[in-house]
């Protein structure tokens, strides 16, 4: 008996990548054996942090690191050490803040969401005096000189690859930062070169452990010795509601172990063979475009599916919406999908799995006038962004039926 069958839920397959409502990553064997094993042990957590310590430092470059229950739980805690340092005191009255250090700054333009919430409230959640700076699409060398004063506890920056081209780069926030003596904070969840932000000398970088390192649910804050300690005393304080468990620790050290050994170049090459295969499957489907694209922010291989809507019916998003709804579910990118671009990772992806994406994407295209009126009868029709979609899901979830 599956899994699914035993508790009643939906296969998906997962086209997606390793997204927290997906259940985040799929764990590999080694790292489940690990887990499994400390699931029935007592351990002293401290020990288990240190071990995890080394492994972080290998792993990084960092002077050291810990393991913390996820990258936006990284980002509070790392926001509340900029705050406090290592004084228990202050640890304790979070978030009340009743010294002046507890400035937080942060380019507007990077204001997005740690996950499914939004940056802002992460960082206001330790009682920061939260600061954006610059304009959603800009960001001058003179507004960050200016905010950073005496009072400043730290500055955040966040990587991804969507962002406006006119916010500071990272090179010239760091050195603004080094120059005005304020620590950096990096979330640098989605990243897959942990060595980079140690070696240009960041203060505290957060990284996913249950994104491309394939744990479970965790994730890692490394950097400068000092506040990576300041980061582990807060599990005295505010840290306490979003703590790590041994599960998580033993799967940072186990997963890190992994990502240092295995061949990514076979890894690569497989997802390579089933993207291929899916474009291959698509290729005489008419106002459908496939090409395999390279990130800076996934190692996996990730094929782009543009929708001509003057040759496909069905708009794009409803293509995705669609897919969600079938048994299995298929879950896929649909980050781009107001502009008519599906994406594709196949980091989760098996064989089987690309001829049933590729067979359901066939029918649904072939029957999009029958999809269309179905949606319109539903008054589906209505346009809904990314966020929108979210939100429906999680509002139906205990009630109503979100793939109806
Ligand atoms: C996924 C993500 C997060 C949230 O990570 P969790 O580990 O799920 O908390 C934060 N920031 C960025 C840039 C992300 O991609």
């Amino acid at each position: 008996m599956t899994i699914q069958e035993k508790t009643g839920f939906r296969r998906l397959i997962n086209a997606r990548g390793p997204a927290t409502v997906l259940g985040a990553s799929k764990v590999k064997d080694p790292i489940r054996q690990d887990i499994y094993d400390i699931l029935g042990e007592s351990v002293e957590t401290w020990e288990l942090q240190r071990r995890a310590n080394e492994a972080i430092v290998k792993l990084t470059g960092a002077e050291a690191g810990c393991v913390v229950g996820c990258t936006s739980a990284g980002m509070v805690i790392a926001a509340a050490a900029s705050i406090t340092g290592s004084d228990i005191a202050k640890i304790k009255a979070l978030p009340d803040v009743t010294w002046d250090k507890k400035k937080i700054v942060i380019q507007k333009g990077q204001v997005t969401g740690a996950g499914d919430c939004p940056v802002y409230q992460v960082i206001k959640m330790t009682g920061a005096k939260y600061v954006e700076i610059g304009e959603a699409l800009d960001c001058a060398t003179y507004h960050l000189r200016y905010a950073l004063d005496e009072n400043t506890a730290s500055a955040f920056y966040i990587m991804g690859e969507v962002f406006a081209p006119n916010l500071l780069p990272l090179d010239v926030f760091i050195s603004i930062c080094k120059e005005k003596n304020v620590p950096v904070i990096v979330d640098a969840a989605y990243m897959t070169d942990f060595r980079m932000l140690a070696e240009k000398g960041v203060e505290l970088a957060i990284y996913s452990g249950q994104k491309w390192l394939g744990g479970c649910t965790s994730g890692i804050i490394a950097g400068k010795k000092e506040l990576v300690h300041a980061c582990y005393l807060q599990e005295l304080g505010i840290g306490r509601p979003m703590k790590v468990g041994k599960e998580g620790m033993i799967s940072i050290i186990s997963s890190i172990n992994n990502w240092l050994t295995e061949d990514k170049d076979e890894i690569r090459s497989y997802q390579k063979r089933l993207a291929d295969n899916l474009s291959g499957m698509l290729s005489g489907v008419e106002g459908v475009c496939c090409k395999i694209e390279n990130s800076l922010y996934s190692p996996s291989v990730r094929l782009e599916m543009t929708i001509d809507d003057s040759a496909v019916k069905m708009p794009a998003w409803l293509i995705s919406d669609e897919l969600g709804r079938m048994d299995p579910v298929i879950r896929i990118d649909d980050y781009y999908a107001n502009q008519g671009k599906l994406i594709f990772d196949f980091a989760y992806v098996s064989e089987d799995d690309v001829k049933i994406m590729g067979d359901s994407i066939i029918k649904l295209l072939e029957n999009s006038e029958e999809y269309i009126k179905k949606a319109l009868n539903k008054g589906k029709i209505a346009f809904k962004t990314r966020q929108d979609m979210v939100f429906d899901m999680f509002n139906k979830w205990m009630d109503e039926d979100p793939r109806e």
